[in-house]
């Protein structure tokens, strides 16, 4: 194992002057079913004793026969409808050959020429616009077993298989080389991982290896049309080590290039502590498979009526509701964005919005974009708020009963004690005082005691407003409102009171 490159902290700009990045990527995502992929085990293995989920189809014993798993043709058939790709009327399986302890039969049954789904396509919103990805097919195959390498008691490495995995249906999805940056990358899978989620075909857990995403990274001079040599990046399991692995490994390309060297294509293992990648393996070509029809298998066969009905079955998917939440809610494209990329905040959103009849959508959206969403992400846990307890908040604060920064944290207390938020705001007499006779009283008594921001102010200093209005909301613990103390502020200071 050889380690080469250290990591860069940004993906090598200065290496983008001189090279085209050329990124293609391919997801293999764990589909969300009962059972495995061609035997009745449960596919409910995460956590469980090793080979406690295996039977003679999944251990690969002789004359043991698979049979379809036929949700698992929906989820990917789901997933090509999704991704507006084609699907054939009929489609066959086939054995992919090769010789490793976690494949017990000596090959796996996968789809070579014929896949579930072809020539679909991913957009992608970024705050730099939207970036569309053409996705070149996605088929249905089994999983490995999983081997554990661990050292013996007598100190002799060894190394362990458990088939729970063995034979647990996966779906592979293929890009067209059409991504141009690390980060690019990086949020192509992130809406693919939520796409998936969305319409139910896997439950997408990078860390528990739902979703496993390799990069193939080359580099070309800019205006050259032709393709440099890949290298295959695997073994990131974050988004974020998606991003830094590709950008680590443009800038070892770019070197080796200005050096004069020739790209190998191989594969690489990215090490997330070193923040480099190393060599595993000189890259394989599709003959060394062998692939041929799986004779145990009849091909399949998708009719009109069976793929409809997965259509009218599929939920709203994630650009649909961007599009819905902007153009009829009238959203911000980043609170929409934010909202529909987090499953959590999308169900507050609307759920909220139901029980708060007649509050402006864009008013509840901004409470789920920046308050909900900054407790949750701060908690690291999920959180619970009750819809009709943001509703009723997002309306006091909307009415001017209580200020912004009260109903903030109100909505911190409602998380952390579970209290209503109407029974919060009454027990610690957070209502806003708008009241001018009060409000007036408390600028007074500001302006009373700050002669220096005074003679300020009347020097021509106007920020010194914004000085004596931060001493109303003082004086008041937050309960002013902040519009009418200024107005009272510079009634007083203008009129020389
Ligand atoms: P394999 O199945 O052997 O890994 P494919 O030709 O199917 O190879 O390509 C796998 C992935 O690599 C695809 O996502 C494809 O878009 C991408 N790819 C192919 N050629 C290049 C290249 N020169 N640079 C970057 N990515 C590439
Ligand atoms: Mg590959
Ligand atoms: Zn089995």
């Amino acid at each position: 194992m050889t380690v080469s490159g250290t990591a860069p902290a940004a993906a090598g700009a200065e290496a983008l002057e001189r090279y085209e990045p050329v990124i293609g990527i391919e997801v293999h995502c764990r589909l969300r079913t009962a059972s495995k992929m061609f035997c009745a085990c449960s596919a409910d293995f995460d956590g469980a004793a090793p080979n406690s989920h295996v039977c003679p189809v999944c251990l690969g014993l002789p004359g043991a026969l698979p049979v379809i798993n036929r949700r698992a043709v929906e989820l990917v058939l789901a997933t090509g409808l999704a991704i507006e790709a084609s699907v054939p009327p009929a489609t066959r399986w086939d054995r992919k050959n090769y010789f490793y302890p976690d494949l017990p039969k000596g090959y796996q049954i996968s789809q070579y020429d014929l896949p579930l789904a072809s020539d679909g396509r991913l957009t992608v919103e970024t705050p730099a616009g939207p970036f569309t990805i053409r996705i070149r097919r996605a088929h249905l195959e089994e999983d490995t077993a999983r081997l554990i390498h661990a050292t013996r008691q007598d100190g002799r490495s060894v190394s362990l298989v458990d088939y729970n995995r063995s034979g647990a249906p996966l779906m592979e999805i293929v890009t067209e080389p059409d991504l141009r940056t690390a980060e690019q990358a990086r949020r192509y899978a992130e809406e693919l991982q939520l796409l998936l989620r969305t319409i139910g075909a896997s439950d997408a857990d990078m860390e528990r290896g739902q979703l496993r995403v390799e990069a193939n990274v080359s580099l070309r001079p800019h205006g050259e049309e032709a393709f440099g040599t890949r290298v295959e990046i695997k073994n990131m399991n974050s988004f974020r080590s998606v991003e830094r692995a590709i950008g680590t490994e443009i800038e070892r390309q770019a070197a080796a290039l200005d050096a004069g060297e020739a790209i190998v294509q191989q594969t690489r293992g990215w090490d997330e502590t070193r923040g480099a990648t190393y060599v595993m393996r000189v890259k394989e070509s599709s003959d060394d498979y062998r692939y041929f029809p799986e004779p145990d298998l009849p091909p399949l066969h998708v009719d009109a009526t069976w793929l409809d009905g997965i259509r009218a079955g599929l939920t709203e998917l994630p650009a649909a509701r961007r599009q819905r939440y902007r153009d009829a809610l009238g959203l911000s494209s980043y609170d929409a964005a934010v909202i529909v990329a987090d499953p959590d905040a999308t169900g507050l959103f609307e759920t909220t919005l139901a029980a708060a009849g007649g509050l402006e959508p864009r008013t509840v959206s901004t409470w789920v974009a920046g308050e909900y969403l900054g407790l949750r992400n701060r908690s690291g846990t999920p959180i619970a708020v009750d819809p009709a307890d943001l509703a009723h908040l997002v309306r006091q604060v909307a009415d001017g009963a209580i200020s912004r920064a009260n109903g903030r944290e109100i909505l911190a207390l409602h998380v952390a004690t579970g209290e209503s938020a109407a029974g919060l705001i009454a027990a610690r007499g957070l209502r806003q005082i708008s009241d001018a006779g009060a409000v007036g009283a408390a600028a007074d008594d500001v302006l009373a005691a700050n002669p220096q921001a005074v003679a300020d102010f009347r020097a021509g200093k106007q920020q010194a407003v914004g000085f004596l209005v931060g001493q109303v909301m003082k004086a008041t613990r937050g309960q002013a409102n902040a519009a009418i103390a200024r107005a009272a502020l510079l009634e007083r200071l203008e009129t020389g009171v």
